[in-house]
């Protein structure tokens, strides 16, 4: 019987042991994760932080669902050492567990830059649930919330916030918000929206402390300037938990390098999730986790070998109403590229494509969620659009009936 283990109970965790679970009925797998709470879903924190959901509803599946696909989970377990050659594993309590074959799906945790003040009470991040519920409980005495970093998790966090009732303002070291998924016109586009809600925004700003003497009361800006808040949330990217792989030697840069069949440089030992990296990516998204897990759990059991081709990033912001995606290559800049935006102002919306050699590799899509299936697939398929990619995003152009054929 193999002995399947898995450190990290979240979406890569669960998903691999599930999957080992269907392809090996006689193997133990064991599912070992440091939180209290079996998997729940990460980007439902936002709904959780703003009151509109309940602990309970955020859980994925119950402690009876891992009993009965014969999954032996357990929560509040720390792992805090591996022994890759006595294919073992040291829990935090003192005892060892031995495998045959591991997966590391110990996920990130927020990154925090080393300034002064972090430490302050008053001072958040948002990762985990407990984080989540220690930030409801603050806000509820709060007037005035900081979110430093205008990313995705920082814009979402906003506005949940925002839900409490706090003013809030974002500060981006970048000088457009959601650098990442973003050009200028797309982000200028966005936060004019977004102060027309309540959001404050300052752009091109790095934050160098957190003031207060005995809890936060603010942020002091490279400029001098200082901002008050009395919560103050840092959403500044993420940072692979990669320490236990780091420990026992195997290969690991920002993340534990993974192969392209997830196996780690130590014979045995896989990696999935925001901890691995493979191919210098780390990609911080839930849809990516699952595939390196099915791709990690397939090769761990030995079935029909599979390699991960890696995933289009793809990413959507829903906000008060708004609805923006980013894809592939969307806010790639060089001379080689062809890039074709529409903006329309009474429509609310926002397209760019980016087009490299005839093929799309990369669009922004502000408020068209009907276009976005179709661009997916046309970036997918690598088809060549150098006919019609002056028109490709006209009105009068037939998206459709070019992408799929009819
Ligand atoms: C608020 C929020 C909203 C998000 N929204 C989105 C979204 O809308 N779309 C999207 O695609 N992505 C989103 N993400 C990112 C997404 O949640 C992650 O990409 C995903 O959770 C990664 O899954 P994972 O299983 O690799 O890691 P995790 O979900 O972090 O799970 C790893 C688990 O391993 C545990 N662990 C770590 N070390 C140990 C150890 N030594 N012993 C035992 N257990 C350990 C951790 O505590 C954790 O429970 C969001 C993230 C956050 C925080």
């Amino acid at each position: 019987m193999t002995r399947y283990v898995i450190v990290g109970g979240g979406v890569a965790g669960t998903t691999a042991a599930q999957n080992l679970r269907r392809l090996d009925p006689s193997a133990a797998v064991t599912l070992l994760g440091d939180e209290p709470y079996p998997y729940y879903f990460r980007p439902k924190l936002w709904e959780f932080l703003a009151g509109k959901l309940e602990e309970s509803a955020l859980v994925f599946h119950p402690m009876e669902w891992y009993a009965s696909q014969k999954i032996d989970l357990r929560v509040k377990t720390k792992v805090s050492g591996i022994q890759p050659t006595a294919h073992s594993l040291t829990l935090a309590a003192g005892a060892t567990l031995p495998y045959d074959r591991l997966l590391l799906a110990t996920g990130a945790s927020c990154f925090v830059p080393d300034i002064p003040g972090v430490k302050l009470p008053g001072v958040f991040v948002l990762r985990t649930l407990q984080d989540a519920a220690a930030m409801r409980a603050e806000a509820a005495r709060c007037r005035r919330a900081i979110v430093v970093g205008g990313g995705l998790l920082g814009l979402e966090t906003a506005h949940a916030l925002c839900a409490l009732n706090l003013d809030v303002t974002v500060v981006e070291i970048m000088p457009h918000l959601l650098p990442r998924q973003l050009d200028r016109e797309g982000a200028q586009f966005l936060q004019t929206r977004l102060e027309s809600m309540g959001l404050k925004f300052i752009t091109g700003a790095r934050t160098m402390a957190v003031t207060g003497e005995s809890a936060a009361t603010g942020i002091r800006l490279e400029d001098g300037r200082e901002v008050p808040g009395d919560l103050v949330l840092f959403s500044a990217g993420i940072v692979p938990r990669a320490e236990l792989a780091r420990d026992a030697g195997i290969e690991v840069k920002k993340g534990i390098i993974a192969g392209p069949s997830m196996q780690t440089s130590a014979a045995d030992i896989f990696a999935a999730g925001d901890a691995a990296e493979v191919e210098g990516r780390i990609y911080g998204l839930v849809t990516p986790a699952i595939e390196q897990a099915r791709v990690a759990s397939q090769n761990m059991a030995g079935a029909e070998q599979t390699a991960y081709p890696g995933t289009m990033p793809s990413a959507t912001l829903k906000l008060l109403g708004m609805d923006l995606t980013s894809l592939g290559e969307a806010t790639a800049e060089d001379a080689a590229l062809t890039v074709r935006r529409v903006l329309d102002e009474k429509a609310g919306t926002y397209k760019k494509i980016i087009v490299r050699d005839g093929v799309v590799v990369g669009a922004i899509l502000l408020n068209d969620a009907l276009t976005v299936p179709l661009l997916k697939q046309l970036i997918a398929s690598k088809r060549d659009v150098s006919q019609v990619q002056d028109r490709l995003l006209d009105e009068a152009f037939d998206l459709k009936a070019f992408v799929v054929g009819k």
